[in-house]
């Protein structure tokens, strides 16, 4: 292993892809050890000590769509399905102000029952009433969706590209009929309609290679994302991907775990990669370590969380994978958790919207 590659990020000189890959693959503990240092330190020098709270409101869980990950599919008859209305979400939006968030994000399946006006209205209504800055997540909406968006004064659109390999993408997120997806031109379209892009990926679906994460990190430097969110992939048993039998098959030596130690390394890279970006400790990583993942994530790169908004008879049926970390809180003990976890690890609640961050 060559840590001068390592020593060469923290002066800023990028890791190339076959250094990230050889990171990725690496175990020993005291090396690792140095990744988490120089990561912690690159996050510190870059984007400082606080921790920004972007506040999650999950407001619709219909969805179009057959991704083989998701337990929103649309195949799925399990879930009991929910669309909030604009005084619900209005609420919400004002308890973030309320707890001192600087982003209310506003995520949904691919749901064409939310109509464009009534989501321009929506938008408007928080912009118009609250300081806060507000970040869009549904999907792959058409570009005159996200036009009207943006002049309704939407700042943030989140979309994960999930995974560049595109033969994976392709078999785990078919498309719908007559329209082929490419989340990498969304994205662009994002940036020319001046939104503030998010992204991202899932670490561990079956069949992902160690290879290709590294060409997802290496990706993530060339896209200049607002915020870039990794998490873990946890398998849900009313879902495609939920039985093995049908993943896509590699040799088991190329399958990248999903487990905790993997996305911190993700998450880590990512930070040495992108020193600017957001990047949150994801819900699903507080889902498969639900004692310190979150406080891990912030201590191996990431510098925001995202407490959730989302009423408690919602949140239950936002079922994208099971046991999901935090699901029967009220958003006012997810504020006063979140809280005490930061500062639990000397780190600071942060101010205002908390946006992109540029040398
Ligand atoms: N429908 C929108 C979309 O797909 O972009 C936003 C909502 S979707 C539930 C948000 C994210 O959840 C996806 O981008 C995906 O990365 C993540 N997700 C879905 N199923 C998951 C699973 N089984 N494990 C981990 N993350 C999952
Ligand atoms: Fe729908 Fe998003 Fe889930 Fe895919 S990941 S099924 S688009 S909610």
């Amino acid at each position: 292993m060559d840590t001068g590659a390592l020593r060469k990020t923290a002066t800023d000189t990028p890791l190339d892809r076959a250094a990230i890959l050889t990171w990725l693959r690496e175990d020993d503990p005291s090396r690792l050890a140095e990744l988490w240092r120089v990561a912690d330190e690159t996050r510190r020098r870059h984007v400082g000590n606080e921790v920004h709270l972007r506040g999650l409101i999950e407001f619709s869980n219909y969805c179009v769509r057959a991704c083989g990950y998701c337990g929103l599919r649309a195949a799925n008859r399990e879930i009991e399905r929910y669309r909030m209305s604009l005084d619900e979400i209005l609420d919400c939006a004002r308890k973030a102000e309320e707890y001192g968030y600087g982003t209310v994000v506003l995520q949904s399946g691919e749901d064409y029952g939310i109509h464009t006006d009534w989501m321009a209205d929506v938008v408007a209504r928080i912009k118009g009433e609250t300081g806060l800055a507000v970040t869009l997540s549904l999907g792959e909406r058409p570009d005159a969706d996200l036009e009207v968006w943006r002049s309704a004064g939407a700042d943030r659109y989140l979309l994960r590209f999930e995974t560049s390999d595109d033969e994976l993408y392709r078999l785990i997120h078919p498309d719908l009929p007559g329209r082929r997806s490419d989340r990498f031109a969304i994205l662009r379209t994002l940036s020319r309609l001046g939104y503030e892009p998010g992204s991202g990926i899932m670490v561990g679906i079956p069949g992902q290679t160690w290879a290709s994460v590294a060409d997802d990190i290496d990706a993530f430097r060339d896209l200049d994302l607002d915020m870039i969110g990794v998490g873990p992939y946890i398998a849900h048993p009313a879902t495609p991907l939920g039985d093995l039998s049908w993943a896509r098959r590699i040799a088991p030596d190329e399958q990248i775990p999903s487990d905790e130690l993997t996305v911190y390394k993700v998450v880590a890279l990512t930070r040495l990669v992108c020193p600017e970006a957001n990047i949150p400790s994801t819900t699903a990583l507080a889902t498969i370590n639900k004692i310190d993942g979150r406080e891990l994530g912030l201590q191996r790169g990431a510098n925001i969380v995202m407490p959730n908004l989302t009423p408690p008879e919602y949140r239950l049926r936002y079922e994208i994978y099971p046991d999901k970390a935090c699901v029967n809180e009220t958003a006012e003990m997810c504020r006063g958790c979140l809280q005490g976890r930061i500062e639990a690890i000397g780190r600071e609640v942060g101010s205002g919207p908390g946006g992109r961050r540029r040398a």
